[in-house]
């Protein structure tokens, strides 16, 4: 039986090695932390219907019940690629084999702390929209005091579409969860007045104008397009902005309760040690690189290393799922391929 060695467990990997799985071959799921779902194990409701994310989580977990090796607080140590596929060491001294590798590692998220001037870590009531997931998930947002934030902007693009920051790309998600968040916001503090500080708004997705056009018309959310220069604590720890307003090149000042940084998506950094042993190429901006953005984008240029979600760029959780599918059928196509390859090479050698 030929065998799949999945790398990353979140959305990308548990859809893939379920599918896989389900086609015949023997699959091992490989995470490093102690949890499948990845990053969706942190999201409340996601974009843009505002579905629970554990909904979409549990029915993940429900088809990578059956029939997959799934090892997780394991991380790979060295890859060797011969002919005949892939020894992959592990930590605690474990050793697996596979004839073809799926990359679904995923990404980081931007560390804010790196915006000094912003003032993550650093004022008290100054967040990332992660943590804004998280008190959505705890059922309350409140300031660092206790109080219950009525004035409240929302900042994009923070580490992304910043070559300083070194993420010179769009993250993509980040435009249409600050949206979903600042609903979420309203509706939760009605009498709240909210501000969103943007740059350009990116509502690629299908319905995602649509919650656009609720975010305005009917709850009144304020788009301004400018860019935050600096912020400050005041001493009853609001927070004091200093916007450029780009549209009519004046600087403005406000006062407010809580901000949201909109973080984005970089590539991530646990998968170097993968990209060196397996000599993958990168794109300029780190994620991994697809060998043919159009007729192989799950390929990479290494021939039985394939690579999904966004480990090659910031994608949608309905993206990656469909990423997930795509992919079984090259691994399959590969794998027989291989397969016609050797009985060919040994029909040869008896000639
Ligand atoms: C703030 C925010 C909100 C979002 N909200 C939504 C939303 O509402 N709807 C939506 O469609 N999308 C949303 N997204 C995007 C969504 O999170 C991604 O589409 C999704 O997480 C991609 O899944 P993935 O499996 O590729 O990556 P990840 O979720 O990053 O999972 C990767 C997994 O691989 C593991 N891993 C990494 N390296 C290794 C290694 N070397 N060895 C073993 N395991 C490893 C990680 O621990 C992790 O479990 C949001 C993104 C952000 C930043
Ligand atoms: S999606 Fe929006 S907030 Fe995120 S990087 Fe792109 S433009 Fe900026």
């Amino acid at each position: 039986m030929k065998s799949i060695a999945v790398i990353g467990g979140g959305v990308a990997g548990m859809e893939a090695a379920a599918k896989l799985s389900k086609m015949g071959f023997s699959v091992t799921l490989i995470e490093k932390t102690n949890q499948l779902g990845g990053k969706l194990n942190k999201w409340h409701a996601l974009f843009p219907s505002r579905r629970p994310a554990d909904e979409v989580l549990n029915g993940l977990k429900t088809r990578v019940q059956l029939g997959i090796n799934i090892l997780l607080n394991t991380e790979v140590e060295h890859i060797e690629n011969d002919d005949d596929g892939f020894a992959i060491a592990l930590n605690q001294n474990r050793m697996i084999t596979a004839h073809a590798i799926l990359l679904a590692t995923g990404f980081d998220i931007f560390d804010a702390g790196k915006k000094e001037e912003y003032g993550h870590g650093i004022y008290d009531n100054v967040i990332t929209s992660v943590e804004l997931e998280k008190a959505f998930r705890s059922g309350a947002v409140k300031t660092l005091q206790g109080k219950t934030p009525k004035k409240i902007a929302f900042i994009h693009c923070v580490g992304s579409r910043d070559e300083k920051a070194g993420n010179p790309h769009c993250s993509k998600v980040c435009c249409v969860t600050g949206v979903k968040q600042a609903i979420e916001l309203k509706e939760m503090i009605p009498d709240s007045e909210i501000y969103m500080f943007y740059l350009d708004l990116r509502m690629f997705g299908r319905h995602f104008e649509e919650l656009y056009k609720e975010a305005q018309v009917k709850h009144h959310i304020q788009f301004i397009r400018g860019r935050l220069s600096e912020a400050f604590e005041n001493q009853d720890h609001t927070v004091m902005i200093k916007i450029e307003d780009t549209l009519i090149a004046r600087p403005l000042k406000m006062n407010v309760d809580l901000l949201v940084l909109l973080v984005g998506m970089q590539p991530s950094g646990s998968i170097n040690k993968i990209i060196h042993d397996l000599e993958l190429e990168k794109e300029k901006d780190g994620f991994l690189k697809q060998a043919d953005k159009h007729l192989a984008p799950h390929k990479t240029n290494i021939p039985g290393v394939f690579v999904i979600g966004a480990a090659s760029g910031p994608k949608t959780i309905e993206e990656t799922v469909n990423e997930a599918g795509a992919v079984t059928f090259e691994i399959a196509d590969y794998l027989q391929n291989k397969i016609a390859t050797k009985i060919l090479k040994n029909e040869n050698s008896f000639i």
